[in-house]
């Protein structure tokens, strides 16, 4: 059988890119071997429009976030699920000098940053010597189901193959690519961690981070917003709650460890009032590359492979938005973005 594009893999990346495909109308097959450890299976879903210690906004955030909001309401619809909701974040000042730095921060610029009317309002569920300030709008999608409802989806409709994919046994000539029975004009490798040691791609700049997770039920808690104190808690469904995540660089494995798990836990029981279950422990290691940007686009060399990848903490936001773009890239060769663009390492992957 032939197709326009044959996917590897069905994590974020893949399920926007098949998604932006169907609706241009392009013929394509999945092939995912719905690995339990894959990123997006142990991603919160959060899309934060403010990152780190000094509180600047992310990258491209006001158009990823506005593409997002899009994306995320038009496969909810196909789909049958709702996928997005927008809620805020409370952010809990650990010591006085956070709190004057978020202070400042809200002096200069108030987009994405809020004070509440009253500090003391969630005394009843922690416990807290600082008070606390907010970031809004954040978004929560509904990731889990919505990876695993387009999957059955796809799977329904013959377009993805259940499947272990082996570089090995691709044939590339110039126009086509074939893998076993299967044809297509173009190959795009959306396969997370897997491309670190691709043929083709492996020698791009990327740079695995490690994260760790929890679920806990909590039945007696506040289940709104996002609670964040070095940690996160963000709530699913059914009083359960993801609580994480840790950013490793260096890590000898990608197992969950008894050390995340007391830390906390200890936590935990230091910040909320309410009792709580650990249900599940979970690690994974985020497809994140050195300078932080994605990776998105063909190769130099092998015009018809291609790659959607290097999503690192934000394939939320990332994925809707560049899998427009290499699909617009397909389709009538418009150009991607030059930070995301993989031609940025043409050298590189001309060693390949
Ligand atoms: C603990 C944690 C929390 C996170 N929280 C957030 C968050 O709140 N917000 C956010 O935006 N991002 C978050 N992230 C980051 C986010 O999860 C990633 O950026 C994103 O999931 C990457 O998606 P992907 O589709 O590119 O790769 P993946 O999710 O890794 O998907 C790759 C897919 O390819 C398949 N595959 C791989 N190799 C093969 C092969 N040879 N044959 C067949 N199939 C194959 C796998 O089975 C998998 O389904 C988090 C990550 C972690 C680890």
């Amino acid at each position: 059988m032939h197709y326009d594009v044959l996917i590897i893999g069905q994590g974020i990346s893949g399920t926007f890119l098949s998604h932006c495909l169907l609706k241009s109308n392009l013929s394509f097959l999945i092939i995912d071997d719905a690995r339990p450890n894959a990123a997006s299976r142990a991603s919160s879903g959060v899309i934060n429009p403010i990152t780190g210690r000094r509180l600047v906004k992310t990258w491209m955030i006001e158009e990823l976030m506005a593409y997002a909001i899009k994306s995320y309401r038009q496969i909810g619809e196909d789909l049958g699920i709702e996928c997005i909701q927008e809620t805020k974040m409370i952010d809990f000042f650990p010591t006085p000098q956070i709190r004057d730095a978020f202070l400042s921060r809200y002096e200069a610029d108030k987009t994405f940053l809020n004070l509440p009317e009253n500090e003391n309002n969630l005394r009843g569920y922690f416990n807290y010597d600082f008070g606390y300030g907010e970031i809004r709008p954040v978004y929560l999608i509904n990731i889990q189901p919505l990876i695993s409802s387009f999957r059955k989806k796809m799977f329904a409709a013959g377009k993805l193959l259940e499947a272990n994919f082996k570089a090995t046994k691709l044939k590339v000539e110039e126009h086509k690519i074939s893998y076993n029975d299967i044809s297509a004009d173009k190959l795009v490798f959306c396969d997370g961690m897997e491309s670190f040691t691709n043929p083709w791609f492996k020698n791009l700049p990327f740079a695995p981070n490690k994260g760790e997770a929890l679920i806990i039920e909590a039945k007696d808690f506040y289940a709104e917003d996002v609670f964040k104190k070095g940690i996160s808690i963000v709530p699913l469904k059914n009083n359960l709650f993801w609580v994480g995540s840790t950013y490793e660089w260096k890590f000898t494995n990608d197992q969950p460890s008894k050390t995340f798990c007391k830390k906390t836990e200890t936590l935990l029981n230091q910040w909320l009032k309410a009792p709580f279950k650990i249900i599940s422990h979970f690690a994974s290691v985020r497809p994140a590359t050195l300078e932080r940007r994605p990776f998105v686009g063909f190769h130099p060399v092998y015009k018809n492979i291609g790659i959607l990848n290097g999503m690192g903490t934000k394939g939320c936001s990332l994925a809707p938005y560049f899998a427009h773009q290499l699909v617009q890239n397909i389709i009538n060769r418009s150009p991607i973005q030059r930070e995301a663009d993989v031609l940025r390492f043409e050298k590189m992957l001309r060693r390949s």
